[in-house]
């Protein structure tokens, strides 16, 4: 990690920095995001969770969603997301789906636990096998769920990703 302070990185990680502080003082969940392509911000935003009742309504999702929307395409590569607070598995996941090459993040998944967010406890979940989870996972009807597989698989007219 560099240790110059106007570098890039630390430019766009104080303004995700921001918004977390901007949204505390609104009520909201003291978390901000941007995503930066070509060295330019093209979505901000921040926790919206308690704001709009949207439990997926995190900062990561918010600007993945806007820079998707802003740049019409569901592919990100190029992209780079700065986050406040290191991404939860939900907004990890998002990443990896938006194939964003690079995350940047401030706050830890432990400081996050440690104030109250479920952050590190999901990342622990989510590493057991299914029936070891505190959700319930209940398997059934493969078999009939597979034919909407085996036609996608022979789909002349679908858009791959
Ligand atoms: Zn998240």
């Amino acid at each position: 990690m560099s240790d110059n302070m106007s570098d890039n990185d630390t430019l766009f990680m104080k303004r995700a920095i921001e918004l977390s502080l901007e949204n505390v003082k609104k009520g909201g969940g003291p978390f901000g995001a941007v995503i930066v392509r070509k060295e330019e911000i093209l979505a901000e935003s921040c926790n919206l969770v308690t704001a709009i009742n949207d439990p997926t309504a995190h900062a990561e999702i918010n600007v993945i969603r806007e820079a998707a929307r802003k740049l019409k395409t569901f592919d990100l590569s190029g992209c780079v997301i700065y986050a406040s607070c290191e991404p939860c598995p939900m907004c990890l996941g998002a990443i990896y789906w938006a194939r964003i090459g690079k995350v940047v993040f401030a706050n830890t998944s432990s400081d996050a636990q440690k104030i109250g967010f479920a952050d590190s406890q999901i990342y622990s979940e989510i590493s057991r096998p299914p029936k070891e989870r505190n959700i319930e996972f209940r398997q059934l009807l493969r078999e009939e769920a597979l034919k909407a597989f085996k036609a996608w698989e022979e789909s002349d007219n679908k858009t791959e990703y």
